[in-house]
């Protein structure tokens, strides 16, 4: 059977192709130059994206998405850490615990020249605590006659030591067959919600908005258990909380409630939670200070989620702190500065007062529900069909663009491939999205959109 003219395979293939849901995460961790940088290039295969590092410049971006042998996952890079202050052990230590306790796996890059150094040892004694597989990188092997070199590194208890030159490509296809090994096939933390679990709320927001305050506002006496992660961490990461009568999980909350005691680094461990969270959670409930000028950095995390695709609410905070003229002020900010994510709902509470704690829920479930929302093709194309005959695409060269046939390939978020007899220009592309919203709502949503150009 064929849809105006695609085949079935064709159609089925851009279905398999677009978005995902949760993926596993693997932090690489180890000293200062031993190749970590190096290595994450090699395993994300985009030369540009690490490289470009200046010393005292933290970047904002964490994670990378990564691939091999057909399976994706998120690559957490710790490289991009200032370590002056605090002096190599601690801040390496530091590190180290925190990309750990984000990560599903681990892979520990030990310079094989050199040696395991006591800093070394070091981390290998949090990764014991932290119980979660570790791959040992045994990196600058970059020929036969430094194998023995590799071969040295047994000694620190972690099993195989992989050979590996991250600077020439030389087994690292080997070191991440072993990753593959070692990785989840979805994170940890989905397995609960695939069984029909609770669902997963990420709090997220720049610090100071607030985050703590709201949860322990939330929590109350209704928090229920201090969940462990299965058999692996000591730390209680997530926490069961029930809300309007439901049990939800709250993913990452050791990461609001740990005060960051360092300075140094603060930003950057602040992205990677945040990273973190969304990458585990199913909606993200951000959190901004009504109080103050909406900044980069509230900007920067809506992003962060937008990306993942995750179901959003925003909840501006502090609303007993705002007088008429923050008021007044703040409302053209949402127009200007949120208007990317207009879609999502959002909820204006005190974390101090208790005000409007009972609209969050509400607001995460509609965000929850535009983020499952399935069309039927049926509808979808008559949707389509109206809408293409009263708005055709303008006339480029001659020619003009129309689309044939959409489908929507997956949900969480909603993914839609519409196949076209030509090239769609952005703006037809945002207008086909601006109706869809209209007719479907997809309230609280992120929605992906792609397009097939038939030649
Ligand atoms: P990081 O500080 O751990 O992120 O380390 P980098 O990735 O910045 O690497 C530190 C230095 O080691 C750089 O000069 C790299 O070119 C070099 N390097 C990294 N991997 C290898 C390798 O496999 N072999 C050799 N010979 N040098 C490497
Ligand atoms: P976090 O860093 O995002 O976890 O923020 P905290 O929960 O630690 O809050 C930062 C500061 O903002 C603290 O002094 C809180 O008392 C204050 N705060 C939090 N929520 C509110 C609120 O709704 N209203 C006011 N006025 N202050 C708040």
């Amino acid at each position: 059977a064929t849809q105006e003219g695609f085949d079935v395979d064709e159609v089925e293939g851009a279905l398999g192709e677009a978005g995902h849901g949760p993926l596993p995460v693997l932090a690489v961790v180890g000293r200062p130059n031993v190749g970590k940088s190096t290595l994450v290039n090699r395993i994300i295969g985009r030369r540009e994206a690490v490289v470009e590092d200046r010393p005292g410049v933290t970047r904002d971006r964490v994670t990378y998405e990564a691939e091999w042998a057909g399976r994706r996952f998120k690559v957490v890079d710790t490289g991009g850490w200032e370590q002056d202050v605090l002096g190599i052990d601690a801040s390496v230590a530091a590190q180290a615990e925190y990309a750990i306790e984000a990560a599903d796996a681990v892979v520990f890059v030990v310079d094989a020249t050199v040696g395991a150094t006591d800093t070394d040892e070091a981390v290998v004694k949090l990764l014991r605590r932290a119980g979660k597989p570790v791959v040992l990188c045994a990196n600058k092997v970059d020929g036969p006659s430094s194998e023995a070199d590799a071969a040295m590194l047994w000694s620190l208890g972690l099993g195989e030591p992989m050979p590996v030159s991250a600077l020439h490509g030389r087994g690292t296809g080997d070191m991440l067959d072993e990753v593959l090994k070692a990785l989840p096939e979805a994170p940890a933390q989905t397995f609960g919600a695939a069984l029909g679990g609770p669902r997963r709320i990420a709090l997220i927001g720049r610090p100071n908005v607030g985050k703590s305050s709201l949860l322990n506002k939330v929590a109350g006496e209704e928090r229920v258990v201090v969940n462990e992660l299965a058999g692996t961490t000591r730390d209680p990461v997530d926490e069961l909380i029930e809300l309007g009568g439901t049990t939800w999980k709250f993913v990452d909350t050791a990461g609001i409630r740990k005060r960051v005691h360092l300075q140094e680094g603060a930003d950057y461990y602040a992205s990677l939670r945040t990273a973190a969270a969304v990458e585990k959670a199913e909606v993200a409930v951000i959190l901004i200070d009504a109080s103050e000028t909406i900044s980069v950095q509230d900007q920067r995390i809506i992003t962060m989620a937008v990306e993942a695709g995750r179901a959003m609410v925003i909840a501006f905070n502090k609303w007993d702190n705002l007088d008429e003229e923050r008021r007044y002020y703040l409302e053209r900010e949402i127009e200007t500065e949120l208007q990317q994510i207009a879609w999502a709902p959002r909820v204006n509470v005190s974390a101090r007062t208790g005000r409007h704690m009972e609209k969050l829920v509400p607001a995460i479930e509609t965000a929850l529900a535009g983020w499952e929302t399935r069309i039927p093709t049926g509808r979808l194309n008559a949707f389509l069909g109206e809408l293409v005959a009263a708005h055709p695409h303008p006339i480029r060269g001659g020619k003009q663009p129309r689309i044939l046939f959409g489908t929507q390939a997956g949900t969480k978020p909603p993914r839609f491939v519409l196949f076209a007899s030509g090239f769609l220009e952005a703006g037809y592309r945002r207008f086909v999205e601006r109706r869809l919203r209209e007719e479907f709502g997809f309230e609280g949503t992120p929605i992906h959109m792609s397009v097939r150009v038939r030649e």
